[in-house]
């Protein structure tokens, strides 16, 4: 369980709250088109609510790179928050986040009442974690919560500079949950614990390989990474997406999970085509071969039918499965196969279900598989780097429980 004092062990009544959230959601004219992030953040602003406190939230969207965007402006979520809480959430618009209008708007507020700040990264200072902003948003209130999973492995002004100006410094539920759910999977997990990564590149997932072989009983690869490691066993993968730099290290890990006697799964047969789809999802010709006999001018983009059978099966006899990574180019439907049969998999499964974010959380939730999952995790970069075994310097900032 995670050691931090939570929005459980504060008393807020009265008391001006900035809870730091995680409302970078994704925007398309000016609407919202996933909004699961924000319904994530729900309970610990109700709670808040309930306690009588005096709710700021703020949060960062997209990459404004510290300058004001109106595109990226929060007043979209302030608009959908207000529907979902069902009380008015005032959008304090300014363009210098703790300007003017956020201070008017933080001092007219009543007990239960609730503010949103502008994008916190309109400030050149957010993702330096610079003193000067950090204490401006430390001024606007009296206790400080952080519920941003997203942000945690990330340590900028509004939920790391920010702790060390304010008194009282707690975590969420949703921070709680994500901590609780993705800790529990790796660390103490029902056996056999079985961890599929995908995703395109293997350097983006050394840590993530090494610290889950230590800790589950099979590993499985799939998606681009995988033809690094085919590679490394000495096959022809054709044009397929390889890192050269890294053949050494997929050769060590699947050493390092033969002497620890850990099942490593790589693909046993491969879709290939021409060329990478483009656009990417243009209609594309595809043929499935064995994983050795990948045609030197051919490009594998998905794992095979049989793979796909192997790796539902792993699943199939599995207590705790943790998922990252599409196992091939999903964003086409004829490359999606592998991607939904894993899906699949895991949404018929008994087992305690974790889905790490990123491309494998939007893919579940597209298919649909989104509520036969024990979590899907609202934070990809962050759930990786926990699941590397760091620590996340946004949760390490909140204060220790008494
Ligand atoms: P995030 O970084 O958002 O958490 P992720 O970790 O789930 O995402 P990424 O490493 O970003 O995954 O990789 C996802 C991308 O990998 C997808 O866009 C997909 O098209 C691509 N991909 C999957 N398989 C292949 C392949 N065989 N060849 C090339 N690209 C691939």
């Amino acid at each position: 369980m995670l050691n931090k004092k939570s929005v459980d062990d504060i008393n807020v009544k009265g008391k001006k709250v900035l809870v730091r959230c995680d409302f970078n959601v994704p925007l398309k004219d000016g609407k919202i088109t996933d909004e699961n992030r924000l319904v994530a953040a729900l309970p610990t602003i109700k709670k808040l609510i309930a306690d009588g406190g005096k709710v700021i939230l703020c949060s960062h969207l997209g990459k404004p790179k510290g300058e004001p965007k109106p595109e990226m402006s929060l007043a979209p979520v302030a608009k959908r928050l207000s529907e979902l809480l069902g009380q008015e959430v005032k959008f304090a618009a300014d363009a210098n986040v703790v300007g003017e209008n956020a201070k008017a708007a933080v001092a007219a507020m009543k007990d239960g009442d609730v503010v949103l700040l502008e994008n916190t990264r309109y400030r050149v200072e957010e993702t330096k974690n610079g003193e000067a902003f950090s204490k401006e948003l430390a001024s606007l209130c009296d206790v400080f919560v952080n519920d941003a999973f997203g942000t945690a492995h990330r340590a900028h002004c509004s939920n790391v500079g920010v702790t060390e100006f304010v008194d009282t410094c707690a975590v969420g539920y949703l921070m709680q949950k994500e901590i609780d759910f993705l800790g529990n999977a790796v660390n103490n997990p029902k056996r056999p614990f079985v961890a599929i990564l995908g995703g395109a590149k293997v350097a983006d997932k050394l840590n993530v390989i090494s610290n889950l072989l230590e800790k589950c009983d099979t590993l499985i690869i799939g998606g681009g990474m995988a033809y690094t490691f085919l590679k490394a066993k000495g096959l022809e993968v054709g044009t397929s997406l390889v890192d050269d730099t890294k053949i050494d290290y997929c050769k060590e890990m699947m050493d390092k999970a033969e002497k620890l006697g850990k099942k490593l799964l790589l693909p046993i047969d491969t879709t290939i085509a021409k060329a990478f789809p483009d656009p990417i999802d243009a209609e594309i010709e595809i043929s499935v071969v064995k994983s050795d006999a990948i045609p030197a001018d051919m490009m594998g983009l998905d794992i095979g039918t049989e793979t796909a059978a192997l790796y539902a099966d792993a699943v199939k006899s599995a207590k705790t499965v943790v998922w990252n990574g599409p196992m091939g180019v999903f964003e086409n439907p004829i490359l999606a196969k592998g991607t939904i049969a894993v899906a699949k998999s895991l949404a018929e499964t008994d087992a305690t279900t974790i889905i790490g974010g990123g491309d494998s959380a939007a893919a579940v939730n597209q298919l649909g598989f989104g509520d036969k999952m024990t979590h899907i995790s609202t934070g990809g970069g962050a759930s990786l780097e926990f699941l590397e075994g760091k620590d996340l310097p946004g949760v390490v900032a909140a204060d220790d429980k008494d």
